[in-house]
This record gives C-alpha cells, structure tokens and sequence, in this order.
C-alpha cells in the first residue's frame, strides 16, 4: 500500500471502480474443499452458503452432512433432498464442497433433436477450445426424461462416500421442464473437483431436482463459458487438518460415486 498511495482524483476513483467490476466479472471458478475431502467422509464443512453466494451466481455442491444436493442459480441457493423436496437454502447453513462462478455465458448451442448425456457432452466437448480449462455449463430446456439422485443424510461416524452413496435416492423424471447447472473440469482437476462433467438438476417451477446421472434432452439451449481461474478454498476444521489424503483409487471412486 505504501508504494501505491490511493489516487483520490476522479480518475483514481474511475479505476478503482473499474477494478472492483473487472474482478466481480472475472468468471473466476471458487470451490471450497475438495472431491478427495469428500471420499474421506469429511462432511463437514465450514463455508456458509452466504459466503458461497459472495463468490458466484451459478453452481453446485452439497451440505454438510451431505443433507441434500445443492443448486445455486440466478443468485440463489436451493436444497433438493433426498425426499424429493427443494427448497430456498438457508444463507447460514455450512456446506462440505461446492464450485460457483459468476456465470457469464459466452457460447451458445441450440438443440432441437433429442440427445442422450453422452451426445451432449460430445457436442459441448467439440465447440471447446481446450480441454484443458474449467467450463460452466447451464443447459435450459425440455429433457423427455431426467435420472437424478440426491445424497442421504449421513450421521457420525461418517463413512466414507463411496459406502454413503450407497443410501442415495434415484428418480427419473419424465417430460420435464428445467436447468442443468454443471461443470466440465480439466483430467488433471479430478479429486479436487471432478475431472469431466458433473451438473445438478432443477425443475422450472423449482420444485424439485438432484445430480444429474443420466437424460435425454430434447430440445433447449447449452450456454457456457471457460475459465483458467480457480480459487480453492480448503476448510480449517479438524477433519480437514488432520485427515490423511492418501487413497491411490480416486478416479475410480469418483466415477462410480458422481456416475460420470
Ligand atoms: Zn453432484
């Protein structure tokens, strides 16, 4: 600070100005903890969802205990049980692992043919530049059907993921309405996020909803943006600070659990 005295001029003021928007539309991609944490059974995290929303507008995740999905869109946070409910989230619940941006989309594809998970993927991963950047992906429109399941409340002792995914609920929805909020990560992310795509559901009315396991779209848009900035924010808890990272089967974990 000392060797940049803050310019007070309305020049100064114009750049600051400018700063702060620059950085508020910076599609900066901000995660707290990570995939690995969450195989450990590490379900308990200490960033609210209040502090989530200071990072992003659009994302995903789950809350501590892994009581429920999460879905953050259009600035708001919802919670899809595993009773089939979503609700508005509350801004002072904590929240083990989620990923937000700022969404910004920068690229547009429209469907008008139905097309399975698998065909998406190939046509999104065909218009990317790079394989090698962190992708928001928002698709909007008519799946003539949606599987999704949503995480089961875990009690302590925890278990680690891949046994807790074991009590997840599974719902295919037919003829639905609604938005998948996703990310497609870099192979070099995987277990810190999710290396591939990994998107949450929700309905239209936002009613209901969960992660995404396998659709068919039918018709609707794909709207996303690239990102080359993450800001990691890893936990201060206990668990956190004292677990041993050391499980060498993590990409096969992760694949059975997130059924990319
Ligand atoms: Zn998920």
């Amino acid at each position: 600070l000392q060797s940049h005295p803050f310019d007070f001029s309305p020049n100064g003021f114009r750049h600051l100005i400018q700063t702060i928007k620059a950085r508020r539309h910076s599609n900066e991609v901000y995660q707290t903890s990570t995939m690995s944490a969450l195989l450990e059974g590490l379900y308990d995290g200490d960033v609210t969802i209040g502090e989530l929303l200071r990072h992003g507008d659009f994302g995903l995740g789950t809350f501590n205990g892994l009581d429920g999905e999460l879905v953050v869109l259009g600035g708001q946070a919802y919670r899809l049980r595993s009773d089939g409910t979503a609700t508005i989230a509350d801004p002072s619940v904590l929240t083990p692992f989620a990923v937000v941006t700022w969404f910004q989309p920068r690229n547009t594809l429209s469907v008008s043919e139905p097309c399975d998970r698998a065909t998406l993927k190939a046509r999104i991963d065909d218009t990317l530049e790079s394989q090698n950047l962190m992708v928001a992906v928002r698709v909007t429109g008519h799946f003539n059907s949606m599987r999704t399941r949503t995480v089961s409340e875990q009690h302590q002792p925890y278990r680690p993921f891949i046994h807790a995914t074991d009590d997840q609920q599974e719902t295919t929805f037919t003829n639905v309405s609604g938005t998948l909020i996703g990310f497609r990560m870099p192979q070099f992310e995987q277990g810190i996020s999710v290396a591939g795509y990994h998107s949450h559901f929700i309905s239209d009315d936002r009613t209901y909803g969960g992660h995404a396991l396998d659709y068919e779209f039918a018709s609707g848009t794909v709207e996303f943006s690239t990102s080359s900035d993450l800001h990691l924010s890893l936990q201060h808890t206990p668990g956190f600070l004292e677990a041993q990272f050391d499980n060498d089967d993590i990409d096969n974990q992760i694949r059975k659990t997130e059924g990319g």
